[in-house]
């Protein structure tokens, strides 16, 4: 049997940690050649690193997805280095879960909301995601041959969740991006999807799950009983590149254990 991304060449941003790298992985065991882009370099090369381990090719990029010109030469170097682009994975993004840790914006309620902490995770969270869909949407235009592109958004993108407001506010500005560039880039063969999972271990949610009673209160509110991890994820973007997904465009798709569906 072939394998699902045979001959398909991926750029996965945040794909140093987390839900980004598990996506390299899981799409390298499938075949597919992958470009790693994270703002923390020696970190995407480790997993560059563990994605030519399986046999595919890969290159690591620093870059910073709120800021247009890297994110321009990123998709550029897609086309020199792996010779275009098939799927993307935008999967870089911040939430207030490292609170404490310098840079991390701030939970508390919107009436309160400092707009220097808005600002700051809509221009990754929404902004970076819109720079990067474009860029990646021009060149699979201009390639001619489809493409997938895949947005990772969050639960909070249905879910009202106090305290990280202009967080569930970046999410559902994502997946309103996807419907529109998936009705936008379906004349190009290109589908657009966004994926809302719920609560996944990662780095990113390292200090909630230490925190006191934290986890039980979670575990109660997802109908599976457990928290996800990064490969449920990873899966599901592995549904929506491969052929499998190709009916699939301006869909959220949640894995989350059924939390967002009561
Ligand atoms: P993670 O382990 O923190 O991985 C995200 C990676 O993206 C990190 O290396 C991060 O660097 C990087 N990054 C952040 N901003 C960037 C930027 N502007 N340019 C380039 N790279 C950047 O987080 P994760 O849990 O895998 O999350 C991946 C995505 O899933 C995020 O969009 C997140 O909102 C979403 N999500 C996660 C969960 C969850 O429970 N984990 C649930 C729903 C949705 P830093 O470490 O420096 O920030």
């Amino acid at each position: 049997m072939s394998l699902r991304l045979e001959t398909k060449n991926a750029l996965i941003t945040g794909g140093a940690s987390g839900i980004g790298r598990a996506t390299a992985l899981r799409f390298a065991q499938e075949g597919a050649n992958i470009m790693v882009a994270d703002r923390h370099l020696a970190a995407a090369e480790d997993t560059a690193t563990q994605v030519r381990a399986l046999g595919r090719k890969a290159t690591a990029i620093r870059v910073d997805t709120s800021v247009e010109a890297e994110v321009a030469a990123m998709v550029a170097r897609c086309t020199s280095e792996l010779g275009g682009l098939d799927v993307l994975v935008a999967a870089a993004g911040i939430s207030h879960a490292r609170y404490g840790e310098e840079g991390t914006p701030a939970m508390g309620p919107l009436a309160e909301k400092p707009l220097t902490d808005w600002k700051k995770v809509l221009s990754v969270n929404l902004d970076g995601v819109f720079i990067t869909d474009r860029e990646v949407a021009r060149a699979m235009i201009a390639a001619g041959r489809g493409g997938r592109i895949i947005n990772i958004a969050s639960g909070a993108a249905k879910l009202p969740t106090p305290g990280v407001g202009e967080y569930a506010v970046s999410k559902a500005g994502v997946w309103m991006l996807t419907k529109v560039l998936a009705v936008e880039l379906a004349p190009y063969g290109i589908t657009a999807n966004a994926i809302g999972p719920g609560f996944i271990d990662t780095p990113m949610t390292a200090n909630l799950k230490n925190a006191e009673g934290f986890m039980k209160r979670l575990i109660e509110r997802v109908p599976l009983g457990r928290v996800g991890e990064p490969v449920d994820v990873a899966n599901t973007a592995l549904f929506l590149a491969s052929e499998e997904g190709r009916y699939y465009t301006g869909s959220i798709l949640h894995p989350d254990g059924g939390v967002v569906m009561q």
